[in-house]
């Protein structure tokens, strides 16, 4: 008997999703949920109070959390309202929790359904009156056009069934057969295989994508499966231009997309003001509109910066995150950062800004330079350490498989490192409850150290773990660190070949640099360390004279 258990029906209306699907509940012998209906009655009002009182915002609201509720049961057949599947956040969530099955029929089909019955519940109620109300408009275009509008979104199912000849019955026994068909697995294995987390926000919610060699099969697919109408604008620097940018732009080409690029020259000097003038400048001169698209193909600089031009643009348009860079594809790509250095200090000038989704070609690190590397996995070390023991065990057994990249583990970890940060922005966008802060695992010391050498001799992320093995020596002194941690993190990052020294910089230069960063904090350092392996917490009160000694301790 086949396990999985949820079946979800969208539709437009008059395409049967209650009838149909009350139908497959009873013959399953489960539950059957109509989220319109649930809505309303947690409302404790019908649709067009809430449309009329506290507006459409509201409404979509509710049906999020109603959809969010339904898609955690089992033994459930889901019908939802027609519009729901136009956000993503609900069709991730529909993917993710089990057989998404979309009912079709033409719009002469839904006509005369319509016309013969009345009241319905919800949503689809609201879609009758309105057939009737547009006076001068005939509802048989009024029906095809709304349809043609939304039919994108229906086009996301496992799953369709055409219902204009078949009598409810007949539609759910094709239901059942889909189910029989693909439901002989365990529940989520629908999912969307190269979905690796859901980045939901206040602002923002969309899909971060891990996969091996999906950049030219993918991109252009995945943005016209969003509805996108409009043309890309792809923006790399010079060294991944090719074969990353190219293979981005066929790969949009392919899926009817037209594609403009613009190229930098790489690395942080070209993150600035100045190369944003430009890029906006070669924007209007090719009229971009609201509608279209930033993609940024490349490393953390390129998704910083195109990100904050397409924050800007136009006051925001559409971005695409594209990163290559093992730094871009576990931290900088996710969580909506985006800014330009100043003379005066890096990510000076920034918002936040999320992307329609991120797309994560792991293959693409084969050309990663090895020091680029190296210091990205110190950020996904960090990770692990802070939030995953699990992930600190896998680092431990397969360190050798990681650092040749072979396909499957690589890919499983990265997707992993991406669901941990999607989970902290998630939670803590904006960093106001401490838990994006731990991300800082490492930074206090590291950013100390960046800014001291003047940003010349370390990496950012080699500056990270010399400030992860200060974190754990000052963890430790103060009695929070295990020592079995200090060593277990002191072992992985020798073997992925990270610093975990210093030299070329005073204690005092360090000292002044750190609490440069404590007055930007406005007083008392917040230290992040490690209260056990997987496990950070934010500790104040630490005293200046074990930082001294911690820093000397480091240095060479
Ligand atoms: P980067 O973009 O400069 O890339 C590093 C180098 O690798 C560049 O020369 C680039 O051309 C090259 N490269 C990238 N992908 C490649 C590939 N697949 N093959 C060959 N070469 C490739 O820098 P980065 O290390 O990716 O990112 C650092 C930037 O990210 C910094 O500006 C930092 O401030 C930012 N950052 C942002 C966030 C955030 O939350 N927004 C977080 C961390 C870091």
């Amino acid at each position: 008997m086949p396990d999985a258990t949820c079946i979800v029906l969208t539709g437009f209306s008059g395409t049967g999703k209650t009838a149909v699907g009350r139908r497959v509940a009873r013959a399953l012998g489960w539950r059957f949920v109509d989220t319109d209906e649930m809505l309303v009655e947690r409302a404790g009002k019908p649709v067009e109070r809430i449309f009329a009182e506290d507006g459409e915002a509201a409404f979509r609201v509710l049906e999020r959390e109603t959809v969010a509720e339904v898609c955690r049961m089992s033994n459930v057949v889901v019908s939802t309202g027609g519009g729901a599947v136009l956000f993503e956040e609900n069709r991730a969530r529909m993917l993710d929790s089990g057989l998404v099955i979309a009912l079709e029929a033409r719009p002469e089909t839904i006509y005369n359904r319509l016309s013969s019955t009345s009241g319905g519940s919800g949503a689809e109620a609201m879609v009758r009156p309105l057939l009737q109300a547009n006076e001068g408009q005939d509802p048989l275009e009024r029906i095809e056009a709304l349809k043609r509008e939304r039919q994108w979104a229906y086009a996301f199912a496992h799953w369709t069934v055409s219902t204009d000849t078949l009598s409810v019955e007949q539609c759910a026994q094709e239901v059942l057969r889909a189910w029989r068909r693909f439901g002989a697995t365990t529940p989520g294995a629908y999912r969307d295989p190269q979905r690796a987390a859901l980045v939901t926000t206040e602002s923002a919610s969309y899909p971060v994508l891990v996969g091996w060699g999906i950049l030219e099969e993918q991109l252009g697919r995945r943005l016209a499966g969003t509805g996108f109408q409009g043309r890309a604008y792809l923006i790399c620097d010079n060294n991944v231009v090719h074969p990353y940018g190219r293979a981005a732009q066929r790969s949009l080409h392919q899926a009817g997309i037209e594609t403009h690029l613009f190229t930098f020259p790489p690395g942080e000097p070209s993150k600035t003001l100045a190369t944003c003038a430009t890029i906006y400048e070669w924007l209007a001169e090719r009229r971009v509109e609201r509608r279209d698209a930033i993609v940024a193909v490349g490393g953390g600089v390129a998704g910083d910066m195109a990100g904050f031009v397409a924050a800007t643009y136009l006051r925001g348009i559409r971005l695409v995150q594209v990163p290559t860079s093992l730094l871009a594809m576990v931290d900088a790509s996710i969580g909506g950062k985006v800014a330009v250095d100043l003379g005066a200090g890096k990510n000076l000038v920034g918002a936040f800004y999320h992307p329609s989704f991120v797309l994560s070609d792991v293959a693409t690190l084969a050309t990663l330079p090895k020091r680029a590397l190296t210091e990205g996995w110190a950020e996904a070390l960090k990770h692990g350490l802070a939030f995953d023991s699990g992930l600190v065990e896998i680092y431990e057994s397969s360190a050798e498989g990681l650092l040749a990249l072979e396909p499957e583990l690589t890919t499983e970890v990265i997707a992993r490192n991406a669901a941990i940060k999607a989970r902290v922005v998630t939670e803590d966008e904006r960093e106001t409850s401490g838990l994006r802060a731990l991300l800082n695992y490492g930074h206090t010391i590291g950013h100390g150290l960046e800014t001291a050498s003047g940003y010349e001799s370390y990496l950012h992320g080699e500056a990270v773990a010399v400030g992860m093995t200060g974190a754990a020596l000052l963890g430790q002194r103060v009695g929070v660190t295990p020592d079995a941690a200090v060593k277990r993190q002191a072992a992985l990052l020798q073997r992925f070949g990270l610093p975990d020294r210093f030299s070329g910089v005073t204690i005092d230069t360090m000292m002044e640099a750190i609490a440069h960063d404590k007055k930007a904090n406005g007083g008392d350092i917040s230290w992040v360390l490690l209260d056990e392996v997987g496990s950070a917490g934010l500790h104040r009160g630490v005293p200046k004279e074990h930082v001294e000694q911690v820093l000397r301790e480091l240095s060479k």
